[in-house]
């Protein structure tokens, strides 16, 4: 049997970039994948939202440092900068971390002295672009206040996925964290070809944006080798495994990838990049 045109792309050599909001998403969503690319082509991981930030932080902020046991913010991603490189080193594949905040953790631009100063201090959700998980950063609606980010993450993606016949991989978005919808839009609005991923463990509960779908007119691949050594590249994760996969099962459950209905999956010289 024929494979996949994303799988044929991998064996025939084509580089793979794979864009990861998070500083695990892409092993999370696409680890068997790069698992099998590894030996076969260059693998590039490039990852966005890799900092955090300065107190004082909003409840939510404070909630997700209590949940993963690190009370400071910015020793926490250190860490999680310091697992990510060890988990991809050892799987073979290059990365970079482009060093903006996440979302929890990015404050609106301005002063911080005067009045407005005076009230961040005393209510920091003020601050912050984002100032709830449940009712900002999970309904996947961009801020106002975040067009610059939007700016950078498609400038950084114009850069970094420039070589010609490259695998680009995004996220799909799916359960609407505002992270993800950010790189899903810089990699739309690139015009470029852009195979989705199904974004794990959110997969496990929120359905696909069946509009990101149709007006992309995606079909859907699954991705079922590999999937037992990805497991372990997972627990390589070791300071969001727990808060990822309370009691420790991490299923084991086939990646799913998002194709342009055609059998082109990667952009080249001959009109993909404009
Ligand atoms: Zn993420």
């Amino acid at each position: 049997m024929a494979a996949d045109p994303l799988t044929a792309a991998i064996d025939a050599g084509t580089p793979l970039v794979v864009l990861s909001p998070h500083l695990d998403d892409a092993v999370l969503s696409c680890g068997g994948l790069m698992s099998h690319a590894a030996g076969r082509t260059k693998v590039r991981v490039v990852t966005f939202f890799t900092e955090a930030g300065a107190p004082p932080y909003t409840l939510s902020g404070r909630r997700y440092l209590r949940q993963v046991g690190q009370p400071d913010a910015e020793l926490l991603y250190r860490d999680r900068r310091a697992e990510d490189r060890e988990v991809l080193e050892r799987l073979g594949v290059d990365w970079r971390h482009l060093g903006l905040s996440d979302c929890l953790f990015r404050r609106k631009p301005g002063a911080s002295g005067g009045r407005a100063g005076c009230l961040r201090r005393v209510l920091p959700e003020s601050w912050y672009v984002y100032p709830t998980y449940r009712l900002h950063i999970s309904t996947g609606r961009i801020s106002r206040h975040d067009s610059d980010t939007l700016s950078r993450v498609r400038a950084s993606l114009e850069q970094l996925a420039a070589p010609p016949h490259t695998v680009l991989l995004a996220p799909s978005g799916v359960g609407g964290h505002v992270d993800h919808v950010l790189v899903r839009t810089a990699a739309e609005l690139s015009g470029r070809t852009v195979v989705y991923y199904s974004d794990f463990p959110y997969n496990q509960q929120h359905r696909l944006d069946l509009d990101f779908v149709e007006r992309n007119a995606l079909v859907e691949v699954e991705w079922s080798r590999q999937l037992a050594p990805k497991v372990e590249l997972v627990r390589g994760y070791r300071s969001q495994a727990d808060a990822l996969f309370p009691g420790g099962v991490i299923p084991v459950v086939p990646e799913v990838y998002l194709l342009a209905d055609g059998d082109r999956v990667s952009h080249g010289p001959a009109g993909g990049a404009r």
